[in-house]
């Protein structure tokens, strides 16, 4: 069994020795890995029109649709439906995916990233018929969402829409049982609802394949060999009704990594991993997830993911602060300081994980400046 997708939100970088190219990616490296990615047995891309300013979809185009048979791949990308003022811009948004990506149908089209606020605007504007026009007319194949809210808000929303084949999650076992994902629950209401189940964040943005020594230690008593990562990945896939798996993948040793066959977890080392999760929470001080939705609505300009995540590791290895805070200084001078933030919550206002972002970027000044 192998259920993982390729999820093109995070993109390797150019690097001081290789190519580069549009939007400073390092493009031959993203072919190859798409490549790898289609011989290793893969099939399943993911993008959204919002993903590093457009790159992501460019990655379709330039990776698969121009140099690969349709038929040998699968494209899912998303509505920002929040971005539309009337019915007529999801055409408008829908017709200039189709074109970045090069396809003239999507596998999986999707609204993206409902919660409260984003549901109630696409049930205004009408964007679940929407979809549903898009499936008649063979330019979607299946329908559906990615989600971030409650497990009681998905309830509902399935209730209303059964039309929708799949819902897109945020599970991994860190988050299974916390207030401000509900992963467990909203798992358990989409396979009630007898939907597919897609997920996404399953490393939880990379933190899940870095752990803390004792959390590690407690996994690498009944498995010596396997990675952090590996078990996160082993977590989700043996979910049954998971169809698919997202993975954002940096070099072709990760992806060959991953997309071996996966052995579904025992009871056992479900309740290991669920030890595991209460140690690593006790260590983690920030749930940032590093996706950076937030960093282009703050006018002060503040790195805030990269902050974020320095802060995590100073406050897991407080012995390494010799090595973290140059970084940040580093950081500092081309970006905003966390003490220059304002307060304006524009950035809080994106944040999928809710993050109270100006009270932690307090929290990071105290640390760092
Ligand atoms: S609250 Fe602070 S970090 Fe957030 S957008 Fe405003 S200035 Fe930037
Ligand atoms: S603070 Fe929130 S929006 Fe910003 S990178 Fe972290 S999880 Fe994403």
């Amino acid at each position: 069994m192998n259920k993982m997708g390729f999820g093109l939100l995070r993109l390797p970088q150019a690097g001081r020795h290789s190519a580069g190219g549009p939007g400073g990616f390092d493009w031959p490296l993203i072919t190859r890995m798409t490549d790898a990615f289609l011989d290793l047995g893969g099939k399943y891309f993911d993008t959204c029109y919002t993903y590093l300013n457009g790159y992501s979809e460019m990655a379709v185009k330039k990776c698969l649709s121009e140099r690969v048979p349709r038929e040998r791949f699968l494209a899912a990308d998303k509505l920002p439906g929040y971005m539309c003022r009337s019915r007529q811009d999801a055409v408008k948004y829908f017709e200039e995916e189709l074109r970045r990506c090069g396809v003239d149908y999507f596998d999986v089209y999707m609204l993206h990233w409902l919660n409260e606020a984003h549901y109630r605007k696409a049930e205004q504007l009408d964007q679940f018929g929407f979809l549903e026009k898009m499936k008649k007319e063979g330019k979607a194949v299946k329908t559906g969402f990615s989600y971030h809210d409650s497990a009681a808000l998905l309830d509902e929303i399935l209730g209303q829409h059964p039309e929708i084949d799949v819902v897109q999650l945020q599970i991994n076992y860190l988050d299974w049982d916390t207030a401000g994902i509900e992963s467990g629950k909203c798992y358990e209401t989409a396979v009630r609802h007898g939907k597919q189940v897609y997920v996404m964040e399953p490393v939880k943005g990379g933190s899940l394949a870095n752990l803390p020594s004792e959390a590690m230690a407690l996994l690498q008593s009944v498995h010596p060999d396997r990675t952090a990562a590996d078990w996160a990945l082993r977590f989700v896939q043996s979910l049954p009704g998971v169809e698919i798996c997202l993975s954002g993948m940096n070099t072709i040793e990760q992806m060959q990594a991953n997309m071996q066959p996966v052995e579904p977890l025992s009871e056992a080392e479900r309740e290991l991993l669920f030890r595991a999760a209460g140690i690593i929470l006790a260590n983690t001080r920030i749930p940032c997830t590093g996706c950076g939705y937030c960093v282009s609505h703050c006018p002060e300009n503040i790195a805030i993911p990269d902050f974020f995540k320095m802060y995590n590791e100073l406050c897991r290895y407080p012995e390494e602060s010799w090595k973290i805070e140059p970084v940040y200084r580093q950081k500092c001078r081309q970006h905003g300081k966390a003490s220059q933030c304002i307060g304006c919550g524009s950035c809080a206002r994106h944040c999928p994980q809710n993050i109270r972002i100006p009270e932690y970027l307090k929290k990071v000044a105290d640390a760092f400046e």
